[in-house]
């Protein structure tokens, strides 16, 4: 299985252990990242989930239409690439999540 690594220490995270996080400010969301939770890793974002929530197809989903239904309320993207990084941890997840319940 992949493992999450820690934006801020680079570091593996464990998903119990993880959190997304980014900030909301006007109509920007921005600084997305993948941490270890706590003062340590955390940023100082004013958004977050869990990152246990995300990793369940039905929370991945949730995430998805929160960005959806911002973008909708006219938001954007400050620094999309901060977006991507954490996505693409997320997605290599899943798809692994997936591959190993089509293999059972
Ligand atoms: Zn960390």
């Amino acid at each position: 299985m992949a493992k999450f690594i820690c934006d801020t220490c680079g570091r593996e995270v464990q998903v119990i252990d993880g959190i997304v996080s980014w900030t909301r400010e006007g109509n920007t969301l921005k600084n997305f990242k993948l941490t270890h939770k706590g003062d340590q890793c955390q940023p100082a974002n004013n958004r977050y989930r869990e990152l246990y929530t995300i990793t369940l197809a039905s929370g991945f989903m949730e995430f998805v239409q929160y960005l959806l239904e911002r973008w909708e309320d006219g938001l954007e993207l400050g620094d999309p690439q901060t977006l991507r990084k954490v996505t693409r941890q997320l997605n290599l997840h899943m798809h692994e999540k997936l591959l190993m319940l089509v293999e059972e």
